[in-house]
């Protein structure tokens, strides 16, 4: 079994796509071990973006996460990171997720794409780490 660090991000929130989120996680068969609502500071958000420090779009991407409250949750199951990367479907909403995707139904803009899923167990154990500091 396996544990990932799930977002929904400002646009997700401010559109009432957390229950939407959370059903498509429950569904697949994922178990939920944390869930919080929570803004995001300045500090944070450039340590969980760290890996795109230097990118054109890195102050854009602090400027929306800290935009207004995400729904932060620890995810588990076998192959948790694949699978809700899975159900989130690719960055770009238009171009890169599926339909039947979370972005792919309900996305349109590569930065304001409504969630977040770690990308490998050791990006999920630094994030978790972040994010939850105490599991
Ligand atoms: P996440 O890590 O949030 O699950 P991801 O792994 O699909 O997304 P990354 O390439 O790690 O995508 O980029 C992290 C986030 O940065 C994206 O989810 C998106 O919000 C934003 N982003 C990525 N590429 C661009 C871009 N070209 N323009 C604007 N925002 C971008």
């Amino acid at each position: 079994t396996e544990r990932t660090l799930v977002l929904v991000k400002p646009d997700g929130v401010e559109r009432k796509l957390v229950g939407e989120v959370v059903v498509r996680i429950e569904r697949k068969g994922l178990d939920l071990v944390a869930l919080e609502m929570r803004t995001v500071d300045r500090e944070l958000a450039a340590q969980h973006y760290a890996e795109h420090d230097g990118k054109p779009f890195f102050s854009s991407l602090l400027e929306f996460i800290t935009s207004g409250p995400v729904v932060a949750a620890v995810v588990e199951g076998p192959r948790a990171i694949a699978a809700f990367r899975q159900l989130a479907g690719g960055t770009d909403p238009v171009e890169k997720a599926a339909p039947g995707s979370i972005r792919g139904d309900f996305g349109l803009e590569t930065q304001s794409n409504l969630v977040h899923g770690s990308d490998s167990p050791e990006s999920a154990a630094r994030e978790i780490k972040l994010w939850f500091p105490s599991l």
